[in-house]
C-alpha cells in the first residue's frame, strides 16, 4: 500500500511510478499508451509554449503520474485546470496530488473521446496534452469538430502524426490531417523529443506541437472531409479521375475550371484553400 501521507511532490516521476507501481498491469498500460515523460525539463520546456494562460481554464488529457500536470499547476494563477484520464487506478495518486498541490485542479474519469472540451467550461480553453500514441489522432480530430473557445493547444504526438499535421504542400507526409488542421488552424512544430526521454521507452519518437484555432470560422467541414478522405485514398491519382470516380452529379472539368485546379493535379499539389474552394462546389 502506498504511503499516503507521503506528499507526492517531494518525489520525482520515477520515484511516483514506483510508489504506486504504475506499470503492473503491462496489458492495461499498453492498451492506454502509458509512456511516461519523466524529464523535468522537458515538462517544463512544454507546459512554457502554452504560456501565457491569462485566465484561461486548462484541460489536461492523459494526466497519468502527474509530470505536465504539476509544470501548469507552477505556472498557473488560480486557473481551472480539468485533466480528464480514462485509468481509473491513478484516482490514489491523484488525490495526493490534489490534497498537496493547492490549485484549482479536477479529475475527470473517461474517455477523452467522450469529452466536448466546451462542456467542461464556459471559459476560454487552452489544451496540453502528451496524447496517447494509440488515439491521440482520434483524439485529435475529435476536437477539431468543435474549436470555439480553443485559444490553443500544446501537443505531444507521435513524430509520425506531427510530420502529417505540419506537412506542407507537394511532401510525401502532406494528407488529409495536413489539409484539414491547416484550414482550421496555425500548426506550428516546437521540438522534437527521443523516446529516451520516456519510461517504459516507446519505439518512436515524439513531437510537441502549437495548434492555434485560426479566428474565421469554416462551415461545411464535412464536405471537406469526405473528399479529402476519397482523394488521398487515391493519391498517385489526378482530381480529375478521383472526382470521376465519385460519380457526382457535377460537370467536373468546369468545376476544376473555376477553381483554377489543372485536370492533372495530384491531391497533394492542391493547398489547403483550394481542397476548401472544391469541397463547397461538391457533394
Ligand atoms: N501526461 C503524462 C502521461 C502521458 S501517457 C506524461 O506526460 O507523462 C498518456 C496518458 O493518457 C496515460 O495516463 C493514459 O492512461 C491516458 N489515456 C489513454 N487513453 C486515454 C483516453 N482515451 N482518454 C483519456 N486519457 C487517456
Amino acid at each position: 500500500m502506498p504511503n499516503a501521507l507521503v506528499n507526492d511532490l517531494d518525489l520525482t516521476i520515477a520515484q511516483i511510478i514506483r510508489k504506486y507501481d504504475l506499470l503492473r498491469n503491462k496489458k492495461r498500460s499498453k492498451s492506454l499508451g502509458q509512456h511516461f515523460l519523466c524529464d523535468s525539463s522537458l515538462l517544463k520546456k512544454i507546459t512554457y509554449c502554452a504560456l501565457p494562460f491569462d485566465n484561461k481554464d486548462i484541460i489536461e488529457i492523459g494526466p497519468g503520474p502527474c509530470g505536465l500536470t504539476r509544470e501548469i499547476v507552477e505556472c498557473s494563477k488560480d486557473n481551472n485546470i480539468y485533466c480528464i484520464e480514462k485509468d481509473t487506478s491513478l484516482k490514489e495518486l491523484h488525490k495526493n496530488f490534489q490534497q498537496n498541490s493547492n490549485s484549482n485542479v479536477n479529475f475527470i474519469y473517461d474517455d477523452a473521446l467522450k469529452i466536448k472540451p466546451q462542456n467542461l467550461t464556459k471559459k476560454e480553453i487552452i489544451i496540453i496534452s502528451n496524447l496517447p500514441y494509440n488515439v491521440g489522432t482520434q483524439i485529435f480530430l475529435n476536437i477539431f469538430k468543435d474549436l470555439s473557445r480553443i485559444s490553443k493547444m500544446i501537443l505531444m504526438f507521435q513524430k509520425e502524426v506531427a510530420d502529417r499535421i505540419c506537412a506542407k504542400i507537394g511532401t510525401k507526409a502532406y494528407g488529409r490531417l495536413s489539409v484539414i488542421s491547416q484550414l482550421l488552424c496555425d500548426v506550428e512544430r516546437i521540438f522534437d523529443i527521443s523516446n529516451k526521454a520516456f519510461f517504459p521507452e516507446p519505439k518512436v519518437m515524439s513531437s510537441v506541437i502549437k495548434v492555434t484555432p485560426k479566428k474565421n470560422k469554416i462551415l461545411g467541414i464535412r464536405k471537406l472531409e469526405q473528399l479529402t478522405e476519397k482523394c488521398f485514398q487515391f493519391r498517385r491519382k489526378t482530381i480529375y479521375t478521383i472526382l470521376k470516380k465519385m460519380n457526382l452529379e457535377i460537370e467536373t472539368d468546369k468545376v476544376l475550371d473555376e477553381c483554377k485546379i489543372d485536370k492533372q493535379t495530384r491531391p497533394e499539389n492542391i493547398t489547403p484553400k483550394k481542397f476548401l474552394e472544391l469541397s463547397e462546389k461538391l457533394l
